[in-house]
């Protein structure tokens, strides 16, 4: 995590992939009788602090990238935005929690940007996402300076942890991983991460998402349950999201999907398996083949899985909002 003080800047780089229509669009211009078409972004300047957070390393089978959705690749454009589900999830619980454990209008944090940086492990460059927190008034108000002094009592609020300083409270996070929140709230809810002002977010945000993948980037033995430990509040519930998104597969592949094991409380996941292929519905950021990594789900598909078949994970936050798009990325 780094923190610095530094012009914030409006215009978005060339090279991030999504794009808002009401800054940015494109221009032709004739020429000769060729036709030239630019990209153009509109916006201003304002200095404020920001609080960069991303992971400090990459995880096998955990997908802690943003990706890019560009190209026809459509897996790649699944993962693309399941990253970001994560990433954006995250920053809107990072600035929910932060709002209220200092008892302040969120209003006041600004999720300012998701990117993709490269990182070096043992020299090999690895992508993460990362993400961008910014004071909203100009020259700073010291909001995210205190996140970024104190981030691990914040983040021990996100994540159900007692914090170092005992003082800090957030009825908000005691809510958001509740039992009761957990049976009524499928992704998202006007009672946890949706509000007025991310509208615009509202089709990304998952706060089982966003807890895993903040628990992801803060702790580094953490693996979203792929080592068969699903004791966490993101957890809760969880077992009946992707039974739903199981469900949803089976009809619309119209019974060329059968299940194999269902979603349990203490084991959220679903097997489902066609003539060619076993399916793994995974309960959050697992990549396709992220069995491969931990022994205790390699065991656990060894068991389900007495005909060899190849493995495929997808993802519940895919298959609940583009059942036919990961249809046609598993080939059924
Ligand atoms: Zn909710």
């Amino acid at each position: 995590m780094r923190f610095s003080k530094t012009k914030k800047r409006y215009v978005k780089p060339e090279e991030e992939t999504f794009h808002d229509s009401s800054e940015s669009g494109e221009i032709e211009k004739a020429d000769g009788g060729r036709t030239e078409r630019r990209m153009f972004a509109l916006g201003v300047r304002k200095s404020t602090a920001l609080v960069k957070i991303r992971p400090r390393f990459s995880k096998p089978g955990l997908w802690l990238d943003i990706g890019s959705w560009e190209g026809p690749d459509l897996n790649a454009s699944l993962m693309h935005a399941l990253g970001k589900a994560g990433f954006y999830s995250a920053a809107f619980v990072l600035q929910r929690v932060l709002a209220d454990a200092l008892d302040l209008d969120p209003q006041e944090i600004e999720v300012a940007s998701m990117v993709r940086r490269k990182i070096h492990e043992n020299e090999n460059p690895v992508w993460v996402g990362e993400i961008v927190l910014a004071d909203r008034l100009a020259n700073g108000s010291g909001f995210v300076r205190e996140l970024s002094e104190n981030f691990s009592d914040f983040s021990d609020l996100c994540l159900g942890k007692a914090p170092r300083n005992s003082a800090l409270k957030s009825p908000f996070a005691e809510y958001l991983l509740s039992e009761a929140h957990a049976q009524s709230c499928m992704t998202a809810c006007p009672r946890c991460l949706q509000t007025y002002f991310n509208s615009v977010f509202h089709g990304l945000l998952d706060w089982r998402l966003g807890v895993m993948t903040l628990r992801a980037i803060v702790d580094k033995h953490y693996v979203c349950g792929l080592d068969m430990n699903f004791d966490y509040p993101e957890f809760r519930g969880q077992a009946k999201v992707v039974e739903k998104a199981a469900q949803l597969l089976i009809t619309a592949a119209r019974e060329q999907l059968q299940w194999l094991f269902k979603p349990e409380e203490d084991c959220p996941v679903a097997l489902l398996r066609s003539q060619d292929v076993l399916v793994g519905v995974a309960p959050g950021i697992w990549t396709r083949d992220a069995h491969e990594y931990y022994p205790p789900m390699q065991r656990f598909i060894e068991e389900h899985n007495p005909d060899d078949l190849p493995v495929c994970w997808v993802d519940v936050f895919n298959t609940l909002r583009q059942t036919t798009w990961v249809l046609k990325v598993l080939n059924v």
